[in-house]
């Protein structure tokens, strides 16, 4: 790969895995896919979803309201989760074997108790930066491509936004995979042919050097 070249690894963590609470169905497989595409890459960076106990996305936190249900917050329509990733416990950790020791960086993202963030830019507000933008840009990266959990959420509004602001995107379809939530999926393939995200197979990064 480029020099130029960064691959950014979303939330990997248990509670995304079977057995986990918010649970990505065959989550897991993509462990082995990125640690095979993580040595490939001369740089990667890492998000993990980071929340307080109590956070607002939770549907706990709102009386008589079921997960997966959306509720409207002052950002917008938020789907409320199970309770997930919370800050410091086993369900946020890293999946066991995620080989993530050449990780440069590790972006934790939803630790704001009233906002979201799927995206490792911005918060589900849209506008509050995490600072992986000027990461990026002031380390010279140009392409950025994208692997972990989900594919239609976390995934999908990370890679949006990195083309939003100017980078190359490319999502590696097989080494992520998607919750499908209400269509999710299906708005997330359908978004990412309209943005200018760009869609790989795992096979086929390697020969996308240089
Ligand atoms: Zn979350």
């Amino acid at each position: 790969m480029r020099e130029t070249d960064i691959l950014v690894v979303v939330d990997v963590q248990n509670d995304f895995c079977p057995g986990g609470s918010l649970a990505v169905p065959e989550g897991d497989r993509v462990v082995p896919v990125i640690n095979r595409l993580a040595g490939q890459f001369a740089h990667v960076v890492l998000t993990q979803d980071w929340h307080t106990p109590g956070h607002l996305s939770f549907a706990s936190a709102h009386a008589g309201r079921k997960p997966f249900e959306t509720t409207e917050l002052a950002y917008g329509t938020q789907v409320l989760w199970p309770d997930h990733c919370i800050q410091n416990t086993p369900g946020a950790a890293f999946h066991a074997g995620l080989d993530v020791n050449r990780a440069e960086l590790i972006v934790r993202k939803g630790f704001r108790s009233g906002v979201d963030s799927y995206s490792a830019f911005f918060e589900n507000d849209r506008k509050t930066p995490t600072g992986l933008g000027g990461y990026l840009r002031e380390r010279g990266f140009k392409r950025a491509f994208f692997v972990g959990l989900a594919t239609d959420f976390c995934v999908r509004y990370s890679a949006e936004d990195a083309a939003r602001l100017g980078f190359e995107a490319v999502v590696i379809e097989d080494a992520c995979r998607g919750i499908g939530a209400n269509g999710s999926m299906e708005a997330a393939l359908d978004s990412f042919r309209k943005s200018k995200v760009r869609l790989a197979q795992s096979s086929s990064v390697a020969r996308e050097a240089a």
